[in-house]
């Protein structure tokens, strides 16, 4: 059976013309013309991708994309977010808030589908995780749960193994502390204070990583992120 798509998209034209060439390839589609009704639909439904437009009216396409990446039960979903030429700030935005691909309007529907299947390809044959990870002078074998920084082995405790861990295998992207904090320590709903449990942990963890800890990229107001090359 063909993937489920949903796409989200106010532009009666654009979502028809989606509509049409998506079900043309065989997906399955449900078509959304607003950003609230986005989590209701998905409380019932499951779409292995989402194509989402970032001028919404009522909550906009980054807000959503944001509330979905944040949300356990959505955050694997993949997005493609569609932009104007003019909206290229929201473009990258989107992409550090966990989006999978963009595009630009106006753009083909073959290219369209092209990325599609890239990115239906990707999620339906996720890479294994890496018994081991290097980079710089900082090494991870993740079976032993041993970090060395030159050959040097470095005592994490097993939160702040998860906490790398899990910043390692997203890296590159922006996470936020409600993401972390739902993924390590499991709290469903973060307060003020237990988001900065987070922040207690970067510290500890940024400390005993040394010269390593430049890796660990603060995002002002939202979280963090790996940075593999620096
Ligand atoms: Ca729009």
């Amino acid at each position: 059976m063909k993937e489920f798509i949903l796409v989200v998209e106010d532009e009666v034209n654009i979502a028809t013309m989606l509509e049409y060439n998506l079900k043309k390839e065989g997906y399955k589609t449900s078509i959304l013309s607003n950003g609230e009704d986005v989590s209701r639909f998905l409380i019932k439904n499951t779409p292995n991708l989402i194509i989402l437009d970032l001028m919404l009216p009522g909550i906009d396409g980054l807000e959503v994309c944001k509330n979905l990446k944040k949300d356990r039960k959505t955050a694997s979903v993949p997005i493609i977010i569609l932009t104007a030429k003019s909206q290229e700030t929201d473009k990258i935005i989107g992409l550090e808030l966990g989006a999978d691909d963009y595009i630009t309007k106006p753009f083909s529907p073959r290219e369209l589908i092209a990325r599609i299947r890239a990115i239906l390809r990707r999620s339906n044959n996720p890479e294994k995780e890496p018994e081991t990870y290097n980079t710089g002078d900082l090494t991870i074998d993740f079976s032993k749960i041993m970090i060395t920084i030159k050959g040097k082995t470095i005592n994490l405790t097993s939160k702040e193994f998860e906490l790398l861990k899990v910043l390692i295998n997203s890296k590159g992207r922006v996470l936020s502390r409600e993401h972390l904090l739902d993924n390590i320590w499991g709290f469903e709903n973060s307060s003020e204070i237990e988001t900065r449990t987070v922040d207690v942990h970067i510290r500890t963890l940024r400390k005993k990583l040394k010269t390593e800890s430049k890796r660990i990229i603060t995002v002002k107001n939202y979280g963090y992120r790996f940075e593999e090359e620096i």
